[in-house]
């Protein structure tokens, strides 16, 4: 039941659903949709865990982003959601309390929000601490967590509270979760540390031995947007790449092809689509049939790989789609769990304040 202080509090501030990615952390206002998305990167000085600052506040998101560029030598960027947990409680509340305060504006008075926080699923119980901590000492007044598959099932419109199975596919930055869901929670899950950094580190390395050219990871990412995929395109594409030379160490410029670069990302791919197998073999037979009507629902940024679907539905022989706007689902279902508190609370990670 929500109090008459909730409905004071729900005047002067606003609740808050936060996708805290190990890419990019998304956030979503209930009424409002997805407001802000952001990379999950603070700025900090050398060496030190001290966050950057500058006239209008921390380094945080795009602006950390922006000053690594600008003066690369005394600053390092920080992901503090490594390999989709806290590698670092400081920073994380600093990431977080950006983020909190940004959709707030400029507002003077501000009773602290109740905020909904999408996290990995199966992470260790400090980790999940860690991260209420957080959101507590970023303003928040109540913090609710829930997995991120439950959030993207929701996010996406799939039946996840019903005695049906739905698989889903996270191919996000640090971390591939592959997850079946039904009856309001996961049946089963696993986990692996290949995604898109993966792609990126491949295709880094790949333009170092074959091309003799030095790339950075922003560098990576672009030839990954540009002309990666996974299975073989109707018309495959070409880029020019620009770089310093391994051994000249002077700029230097070279064209790739998508073929050469899918042969790049075999690796990855095929970690990836292991996963997904492993996953469904290990899915008990009754929830299997559901899957192979219904299929395979992709999200996270890395569904929009070009091909991926199709390599999966080849690998797997069950059809295989890419949800709706796959890089806010998370978000998304987390702003629906936030206008439906009391009716979704079953599929909450820590509902125990509802
Ligand atoms: P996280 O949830 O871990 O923060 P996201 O779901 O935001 O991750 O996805 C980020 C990853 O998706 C990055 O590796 C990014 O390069 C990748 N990505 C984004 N758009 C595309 C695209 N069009 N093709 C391939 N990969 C993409
Ligand atoms: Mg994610």
């Amino acid at each position: 039941m929500f109090t008459v202080i909730d409905r004071i509090a729900g005047m002067f501030s606003v609740d808050v659903g936060i996708d805290l990615g190990t890419a990019n952390t998304l956030v979503c206002v209930p009424g409002r949709g997805v407001i802000l998305s952001e990379p999950s990167v603070v700025a900090v000085r050398k060496g030190t865990n001290e966050v950057l600052q500058d006239g209008d506040g921390l380094a945080v998101g795009d602006r950390a982003k922006e000053m690594l560029g600008k003066t690369p030598g005394n600053i390092t960027a920080i992901r503090p959601m490594k390999d989709g947990v806290i590698a670092d409680f400081e920073i994380c509340e600093a990431m977080l309390r950006y983020f909190i305060r940004k959709v707030h504006g400029n507002r003077r008075i501000l009773v602290n929000p109740r905020v909904v926080i999408a996290i990995p699923p199966g992470i260790r119980q400090v980790d999940k601490q860690a991260v209420i901590h957080a959101a507590e000492r970023a303003g928040a007044r109540r913090v609710f967590l829930i997995e991120e598959p439950m959030a993207a099932g929701l996010g996406l419109g799939l039946p996840i509270r019903e005695p049906m199975a739905s698989m889903l596919v996270d191919i996000g930055g640090g971390t591939t979760d592959v997850a079946v869901l039904a009856l309001a929670g996961i049946v089963h899950s696993n986990s692996i540390q290949t995604a898109g950094d993966e792609f990126d580190d491949a295709i880094t390395e790949f333009m170092k031995s074959e091309h003799q050219l030095l790339i950075g990871p922003l560098g990576a990412e672009r030839i990954k947007l540009a002309v990666g995929s996974a299975w073989r395109l109707p018309q495959e594409l070409q880029l020019t790449v620009k770089g310093r030379h391994v051994k000249t160490g002077l700029p230097s410029s070279t064209v790739v092809d998508s073929i050469t670069i899918r042969a790049c990302l075999e690796r990855p791919l095929e970690q990836i689509t292991q996963a997904v197998k492993r996953t469904l073999e290990e899915t008990q037979p009754e929830l299997s049939a559901d899957l192979v009507d219904r299929g395979i629902v992709l999200c996270g940024g890395g569904a929009l790989l070009r091909g991926l679907a199709q390599r999966l539905n080849e690998a797997t022989d069950i059809p295989v789609i890419v949800g709706d706007d796959p890089l806010t689902a998370v978000a998304r279902g987390t702003g629906i769990i936030l206008d439906n508190l009391e009716s979704l609370k079953n599929v909450l990670e820590s509902a125990d304040s509802i």
